[in-house]
C-alpha cells in the first residue's frame, strides 16, 4: 500500500503531505529552532538552493527529488526568513501561504491533498503496526528456536556421555564377541580335524558308534578332569590355608618365643627392682633418721627464745635490784660488794650469751648438714633410677644374642653389595649396630613383615633422620588459593605445602605473577632488587621476581619482561598461547632456583602447565650441576594435557629431536605431537594422582585418555593419594565468611546460615525443615552438567528448595544455565547464581542439608569434603576421589561409623533420581538419624594431615633412593 502510494505521479503531493507531519517529527524531537537560520543561511550561499532547502529544511525526499519546486517566491520566503528567526511551525504556514497564494493551486486541491496525505498517514501507521506485529513474531520464534538450539546442545553434551559410556559398553561387546568366534572357530577346526581323520561317516557305521562312544567316554573323562580340577583347586587351596597357617604358626612362635624372651627380661627386672627397693627403703631409713635430726635442731632453734626470755628477765631483776639497792640499801651494802655481785651477774649473763650463740651455730650447721644430705639423697635417687633404666634397657639389648646383630649386619652389608644403600648409609647402619642401638632393633622387628623395599626404606628413614631435620622442598605451581585458584589445584598447592611445613619441612612455592590474582591476600609483597634471565626462543628475557607469604608460605612470583605479556592477560588460562605461557614460566622457575643457588631435595610440579620443569630439569639444569633434587609431578585431571605441535617445545630450550620420540614425550595418539603430562610421567622420580580410586581408573583406556601404556610402564612410581582440605580455611566454627559459627556439638548456627541464605537469595523461609539442596562446581561436562539440571527439577519435585553457584567455560552450557537461571529468578525454592564467588560459596556449604555432585568422572573433587565439614550431606557419583570419600549410608558392606552420605553409581538421571529420594526419605523420615548423620560427617579428618604424611614418605624414600645411588 505505502509503495502504491509513493509511485511517481504523486511524488509532488507527497512532498507537500509529508511537510507538516515531518516537522512535528522534528519538533518531536526537540530540535532547536534556532538551527534554521543557520540552515537558512548556509541554503541561501548555495547554488542548489532549493533542494538543499527543502531537504534541511522540511527534511523530505532522502531520493534527492525535488518535492518542492523552487522558484524566486521560495526565494523571496528565503530572504524574509533570513531576516527573522522562524519556528518549523511559521515556515510551513508561510510555504502553504505562499502556494495558497498561487492561482494554479485551488484550495480544493489542497484539502483534498491534506486528505490524502493524512489517508497515507493511517495506511502508514497500520502497516507500521502491521510490521511491528510481525518483528514480535519474528522474535518470539526466533527465543523458541534458540531454546530449542540450547535444548539440542545440552542433549549433545548428555549423548556424548552417554557414548562414552556406550563405547566402553560397545568395547566389552566387542571383547566378548570375538572370544564367541574365537571358541566357534576352534570348536569348527576341531570339527573339521576329526571329519579330515574320519571322512564322513554314516551314524549307524560301527566306526560311527565307536566315534560316539568314544566322545561319550570323552565326555566322562572331561568331567572326570574337572572334578579333579576342581579338587586340585581345592587341595591347592587347603595348601594355600596350610602354608598360611604353617607361616602363622612360625609367626606365633617366634612371638611367643619373643614373648619368653621379654618374660626372661621382665623377671630379671623384677630381681633387680627388688634390689632397688631394699636401696630405696635404706635410703628412706637415713632420710627419716635425718628428718628426726632436723626435728631436733628445729627444737634446739625454737629454743633459744626461752633462754633469751630468761636472760631478759634477770637482766629486768638485776636492773630492778640496782635500782633498789641505789636507792634504800646503798648505804647497807658495801660497794665491793655491789661490785662483786655485779661481776658475777654479768659473767653469768656472758655464759648464757656463749652458750646461746654455740647452739645457734650447732642448729645452723645442722640444718646445713640436712640439707646437704638431702640433696645427696636426691641425686642419689635420680642416678639410681637413671642407671637402673639404662642397665634394664642395654642389659635388654645386651641380652639379645650376638646373632641377631650378626644377622643385621649381614643384611646390611647385603643391601650395600646389591647397591640398595650407599656406603654411607651403610656405615651409618653398622655404627648403630655396634652400639646395639635401641632404634635399629626396633626397626627390624617392625620390619620383619614388609617387602625388601620397604624394609631398605625404613632402614634408610633411620639414618636419613640422624643426618637431616626435614626436606627443603619447592612447589612449582599455575594456582594456589587464595590467591590465584581456579579449581581444586589451588587447594593443593596450599593446602599440601602448609601440612608439609607444619611437619617440619622447608617449603617454597613459586607462581606466575598473574596481573589478576587477589594481591590483598599476599603479605610483605616486595620486588626484588634482582633481574632473573632466561632463555626463550632462541634469546635470553629479563624476569622481576618479587617475594610474599601467603598464609604463612614462603612464596616467589616471576614477572616475565616478554613483549607478549605472558601474565598480563587478565585471566588465568584458555590464552592462544598458553603452551608458550607455561613453558616459558617452568624455564624461569628453574632459572630462578639456579641462579639462587638453592639445593633442594624435592622439586615438585603440577598439571600440564608446569609439566615442563621434568624434562628441563634433567635434560639441562641437571647437566648444568643443579642435580640436588628428586622430580615429584602430580596430574590433577588428566583429562588436560597440553598437548601442542612438537616444534613448540623448541621454545624453552627442549631438544625435540630428543624428545619427540615414543618413550618421551611424543603424544601417543598424534606423532607431531608432544605431550608434556606424558613427558613429566616419564622423567619424574615420583607420579602421583588425586585419589587410589582415580590411579586406577587412569589405567585403562578410557580413564587414561591415550596415556594408559605410558602410566603401565610407570606403575612403580606411580601412586594415587587422596586430597585433603584446608582444615583452617574450610572451618565453620571460625569460618567469618558465614553468618553464624557453628559446630557439631552446636549445630544451631547452621539453622541461622540456613536462613540468611534464603532471605539473601529471596528464597521462601517458611518451611524450616524444607531441604536446602546445593551445588557448587565449574559447569563442565566432567562435573554432569544434564545431571546438575536434573536434579534441580527432580529437588522440585521431592519438596525441596535448590541453590547451584557455578559457572562454566564452555559457551553453550552457560547459555543452557543463564536460560533456567531466568526461569527461575524469581522462584521462592530455585536460585541459580551463574559466577565464581569464594564468599558465597561458604555461607551456602553452611547453609545447605545436601550437596549434588554427579560427576561423570572425578579425579579427587574437594567440595564433598568440605560439604561434609559443614554439616552439608553429599549425594554424589561413585568415581574416582567421591568413591574414596563417600560411603553410601545402605552399604551394608562398610562399617557404620564410615557411612556419610549417599552414592549412585550410574551415571543417568534414574541412578541420581534413587540417590535423592533416598536422602529426601531419611532427612524427613528420621530428622534425629539425619543429626547424627550431620555431626558424624563433621567430625571426619579430612585434613591435609595423612595425606601430606604419604606425600613426606614418598620424598623421603625417593631422596634415600638417589642417595643410595651416590
Ligand atoms: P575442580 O578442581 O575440578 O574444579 P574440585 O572439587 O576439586 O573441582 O574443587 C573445586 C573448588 O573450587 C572448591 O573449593 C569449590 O568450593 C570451588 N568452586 C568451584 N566453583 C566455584 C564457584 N562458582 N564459586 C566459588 N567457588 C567455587
Amino acid at each position: 500500500l505505502v509503495a502504491d502510494e509513493l509511485k511517481p505521479g504523486s511524488c509532488i503531493r507527497m512532498g507537500c503531505l509529508l511537510i507538516g507531519s515531518q516537522q512535528k517529527r522534528q519538533q518531536a524531537k526537540r530540535v532547536p529552532s534556532r538551527q534554521f537560520p543557520l540552515n537558512m543561511d548556509t541554503q541561501s550561499h548555495n547554488n542548489d538552493s532549493s533542494e538543499a532547502q527543502e531537504s534541511s529544511v522540511v527534511g523530505i525526499s532522502r531520493s534527492g527529488e525535488k518535492t518542492i519546486p523552487s522558484d524566486d517566491a521560495d526565494s523571496d520566503i528565503n530572504r524574509e526568513m533570513n531576516v527573522a528567526v522562524l519556528t518549523p511551525e511559521e515556515t510551513s504556514i508561510l510555504v502553504i501561504l505562499r502556494m495558497m497564494s498561487d492561482e494554479s493551486i485551488r484550495l480544493e486541491d489542497l484539502i483534498s491533498m491534506i486528505r490524502n496525505a493524512e489517508k497515507n498517514i493511517l495506511l502508514l501507521n497500520q502497516a507500521r503496526i502491521h510490521a511491528l506485529k510481525e518483528l514480535d513474531k519474528i522474535l518470539s520464534e526466533k527465543e523458541a528456536l534458540q531454546a530449542e538450539i540450547n535444548n539440542l546442545e545440552m542433549k549433545l553434551a548428555e549423548t556424548d556421555a552417554r557414548i562414552k559410556v556406550a563405547a566402553q559398553e560397545k568395547i566389552n561387546v566387542e571383547l566378548l564377541e570375538r572370544q564367541l568366534e574365537k571358541l566357534k572357530n576352534e570348536m569348527s577346526l576341531r570339527n573339521s580335524v576329526k571329519e579330515g581323520k574320519h571322512g564322513i561317516l554314516d551314524c549307524e557305521s560301527p566306526l560311527m558308534l565307536e566315534l560316539n562312544d568314544l566322545r561319550k567316554e570323552n565326555e566322562l573323562l572331561n568331567d572326570d578332569i574337572q572334578t579333579l580340577k576342581l579338587k586340585l583347586a581345592d587341595i591347592s587351596e587347603t595348601e594355600e590355608h596350610v602354608s598360611l597357617l604353617g607361616k602363622e604358626q612360625s609367626a606365633l612362635k617366634a612371638s611367643f618365643r619373643e614373648l619368653q624372651y621379654q618374660f626372661a627380661n621382665a623377671q630379671d627386672d623384677v630381681s633387680k627392682l627388688d634390689s632397688l627397693q631394699c636401696e630405696c627403703k635404706a635410703l628412706s631409713i637415713k632420710v627419716e633418721n635425718l628428718q628426726e635430726l632436723f626435728d631436733n635442731a628445729r627444737q634446739k632453734l625454737d629454743n633459744p627464745p626461752l633462754d633469751l626470755q630468761q636472760y631478759h628477765e634477770l637482766q629486768k631483776k638485776v636492773d630492778k635490784l640496782e635500782a633498789s639497792m641505789t636507792e634504800t640499801n646503798m648505804s647497807k651494802f658495801p660497794s665491793e660488794k655491789f661490785h662483786n655481785y655485779d661481776e658475777i651477774l654479768q659473767q653469768k649473763i656472758d655464759i648464757l650469751e656463749k652458750r646461746l650463740q654455740e647452739s645457734d651455730l650447732e642448729i645452723h650447721s645442722q640444718i646445713e648438714m640436712f640439707q646437704e644430705s638431702v640433696r645427696e639423697f636426691h641425686h642419689t635417687l635420680t642416678k639410681l633410677k637413671e642407671e637402673s633404666e639404662k642397665r634394664s634397657q642395654e642389659s635388654s639389648l645386651e641380652n639379645i644374642p650376638r646373632e641377631f646383630w650378626s644377622r643385621l649386619l649381614l643384611i646390611i652389608d647385603g643391601w650395600l653389595l646389591e647397591k640398595k644403600i650407599s656406603p654411607n648409609d651403610a656405615k651409618l647402619l653398622r655404627e648403630m649396630i655396634r652400639k646395639k642401638d635401641a632404634q635399629i632393633h626396633d626397626a627390624f622387628l617392625a620390619s620383619r613383615s614388609k617387602n625388601e623395599h620397604e624394609k631398605v626404606a625404613m632402614f634408610l628413614k633411620l639414618t636419613y633422620s640422624r643426618k637431616s631435620p626435614g626436606l627443603h622442598i619447592i612447589h612449582i605451581a599455575a594456582e594456589m588459593a587464595p590467591v590465584a585458584k581456579v579449581g581444586g589445584l589451588g587447594d593443593v598447592v596450599s593446602g599440601l605445602g602448609k601440612a608439609l611445613q607444619r611437619k617440619g619441612h622447608l617449603v617454597e612455592i613459586i607462581l606466575p605473577k598473574y596481573d589478576c590474582m587477589e594481591y590483598d591476600l599476599i603479605t610483605d609483597l616486595k620486588a626484588l632488587d634482582v633481574v632473573v634471565e632466561s632463555y626463550f626462543d632462541g634469546q635470553m628475557f629479563k624476569n622481576k621476581i618479587w617475594n610474599g607469604t601467603i598464609e604463612g608460605l614462603p612464596v616467589y612470583f616471576i614477572e616475565p619482561h616478554h613483549p607478549a605479556k605472558f601474565f598480563w592477560r587478565g585471566k588465568y588460562y584458555g590464552e592462544h598461547d598458553d603452551f608458550k605461557r607455561f613453558s616459558f614460566f617452568s624455564r624461569a622457575a628453574l632459572e630462578l632456583l639456579y641462579q639462587a643457588g638453592k639445593k633442594p631435595d624435592i622439586i615438585h610440579c603440577h598439571d600440564w602447565q608446569t609439566a615442563f620443569v621434568a624434562p628441563l630439569y634433567w635434560d639441562i639444569y641437571a647437566a648444568k650441576g643443579f642435580n640436588s633434587a628428586r622430580i615429584c609431578f602430580t596430574c590433577h585431571n588428566f583429562e588436560y594435557q597440553g598437548t601442542a605441535p612438537a616444534s613448540e617445545l623448541a621454545s624453552c630450550g627442549l631438544n625435540v629431536h630428543h624428545l619427540n620420540r615414543p618413550d618421551r614425550m611424543q603424544d601417543n595418539s598424534a606423532h607431531d605431537k608432544v605431550n608434556p603430562v606424558k613427558g613429566a610421567i616419564v622423567f619424574s622420580n615420583i607420579v602421583t594422582t588425586v585419589s587410589p580410586t582415580y590411579a586406577q581408573e587412569v589405567c585403562t583406556i578410557e580413564g587414561g585418555r591415550g596415556l594408559r601404556e605410558t602410566l603401565k610402564s610407570s606403575s612403580k612410581k606411580f601412586v594415587g593419594v587422596l586430597n585433603g582440605i584446608d582444615t583452617d580455611a574450610w572451618n565453620p566454627s571460625t569460618d567469618n565468611y558465614i553468618r553464624v559459627q557453628y559446630s557439631a556439638d552446636d549445630l544451631q548456627g547452621k539453622a541461622e546460615n540456613k536462613d540468611a541464605l534464603r532471605k539473601l537469595l529471596k528464597l521462601s523461609s517458611s518451611k524450616v525443615t524444607q531441604p536446602l539442596v546445593a551445588c557448587i562446581t565449574r559447569l563442565v561436562p566432567q562435573k554432569g552438567v544434564h545431571l546438575i539440571r536434573h536434579a534441580i527439577y527432580r529437588t522440585l519435585e521431592l519438596g525441596g528448595q535448590f541453590v547451584l553457584l557455578g559457572s562454566s567455560p564452555v559457551a553453550h552450557i552457560q547459555r543452557e544455565f543463564e536460560s533456567i537461571a531466568n526461569h527461575f529468578q524469581s522462584h521462592s525454592h530455585v536460585r541459580l547464581l551463574l559466577k565464581y564467588d569464594d564468599a558465597l560459596s561458604h555461607l551456602i556449604y553452611a547453609a545447605s542439608d545436601m550437596f549434588i555432585i554427579p560427576s561423570m568422572f572425578e579425579p579427587c573433587g574437594l567440595t564433598q569434603m568440605i560439604a561434609m565439614r559443614y554439616g552439608s550431606v553429599p549425594i554424589v557419583r561413585k568415581t574416582g576421589g567421591l568413591n574414596d570419600s563417600v560411603f553410601d549410608v545402605d552399604d551394608n558392606t562398610v562399617p557404620v561409623q564410615y557411612r556419610n552420605g549417599f552414592t549412585f553409581i550410574t551415571p543417568n538421571e534414574q541412578g541420581l533420581s534413587n540417590a535423592m529420594e533416598r536422602a529426601f526419605q531419611y532427612y524427613i523420615r528420621s530428622p534425629e538419624s539425619w543429626q547424627q548423620l550431620v555431626q558424624r560427617d563433621m567430625r571426619l579428618d579430612f585434613s591435609w594431615n595423612s595425606s601430606a604424611t604419604q606425600y613426606e614418605e614418598l620424598y623421603e624414600r625417593s631422596v634415600a633412593r638417589a642417595r643410595a645411588m651416590t
